[in-house]
């Protein structure tokens, strides 16, 4: 099992099955979300996620379907949904244990940030990279 949290500690969650694949996002509002260069992401189903805290949960509806889920006392990103779908996005700075998953690509070059230089061989999409 792994497990995750918010900074502040009321909001958290088990994970029982696999992680999915690890993406690194670059898209604008994965940057103005996290307040960070880009957002490390991977999908886990409904079944497997199980969350407390729930009562601290806010969301924000940040592309037309797709909420971002964050601690309203911290602040912290947790996971983001879209609608109709069986999984969560999960951000993965939330994790407190390695997932075993590992990170396979960038995607939305097309936004990355301009003071920010990705040092490593994965694979770059200017989009979604599917
Ligand atoms: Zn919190
Ligand atoms: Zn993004």
């Amino acid at each position: 099992m792994v497990t995750g949290s918010c900074l502040c500690g009321k909001v958290a969650y088990e994970i029982e099955g696999k992680v999915g694949d690890i993406i690194h996002c670059h898209c604008v509002t994965c940057r103005k979300a996290h307040g960070s260069a880009f957002s490390s992401v991977a999908a886990v189903s409904d079944d497997d996620f199980t969350l407390s805290g729930r009562e601290y949960l806010k969301s924000f509806e940040s592309s037309k379907g797709k909420r971002r889920f964050f601690c309203s006392n911290c602040g912290t990103q947790v996971y983001a949904k879209r609608e109709n779908t069986q999984h969560v996005i999960l951000r993965l700075g939330s994790l407190d244990d390695d997932p075993g998953a590992r990170e396979t690509k960038h995607i939305w070059l097309s936004q990355k940030a301009s003071w920010y230089a990705i040092h490593n061989n994965l694979p770059e999409y200017a989009e979604f990279g599917n």
